[in-house]
């Protein structure tokens, strides 16, 4: 069985000038294989190495590296993990050689038993969304690691957040995504906020802003 622990929530806040303070969530999941979701900014490194030595994991133990998207800040700490396979967004690396993986876009890129990465072109037409099925609680449960699909549980009743941030060309198929995933998921482990758990009127209205 696969344990979901985020390691640092990310955030964002913007300010006047335009400029913006954001660092991205970063996520470890511990199955049958060891994952990390986007490994924030290059200015990190150390945060990062910590709180995997407190989970008694040291960065050569890592099997995968998931980035959702390649943005400087779900990327900064990749070299970390030299023993890993790297999939940022739809291409995958290891060591020199290169692959884009077809599986990511049809039924999912399996990492381990109850881990898949999809794809999920929104904030960028590259994203993937990382899902793991598990049980929480006893019962069965499924997180969907979105990155900025999702920026935080706020941009469902403010969807000027999630807009004002992607690429004007994407918007539309960003909305439809963002109804695929959120119908697929019970918690959202969101690209700049805190995880949050899927209710029925989250849904409804993910689907009412679907840009037609
Ligand atoms: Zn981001």
């Amino acid at each position: 069985m696969c344990e979901v622990t985020v390691l640092f929530d990310g955030y964002s806040k913007k300010f006047d000038d335009g400029t913006m303070d954001a660092n991205c969530t970063c996520t470890l999941i511990k199955g049958l294989k060891l994952i990390i979701v986007d490994t924030m900014t290059a200015w990190d490194r150390e945060r990062i190495i910590e709180a995997l030595a407190q989970q008694n994991i040291e960065p050569a133990n890592i099997d995968y590296v998931v980035c959702t998207h390649s943005h400087a800040d779900h990327i900064g700490n990749n070299n970390l993990f030299t023993n890993a396979e790297h999939i940022v967004g739809r291409s995958v690396q290891r060591g020199t050689i290169f692959s884009e993986n077809n599986d990511i876009l049809l039924d999912g890129y399996e990492l381990c038993p109850g881990v898949k990465v999809v794809a999920s072109a929104g904030h960028t037409p590259e994203d993937v969304t990382v899902l793991v099925d598990t049980t929480k609680d006893g019962e069965k449960t499924r997180f969907a690691i979105t990155g900025d699909l999702f920026e935080k549980e706020e941009d469902i009743l403010s969807p000027s957040i999630w807009k004002s941030l992607g690429l004007p060309e994407m918007l539309k198929c960003q909305s439809r995504t963002r109804s695929v995933i959120i119908n697929l998921a019970d918690f959202i482990i969101p690209g700049h906020g805190p995880m949050f758990r899927v209710t029925d009127s989250m849904r409804k209205i993910v689907k009412s802003q679907i840009i037609e």
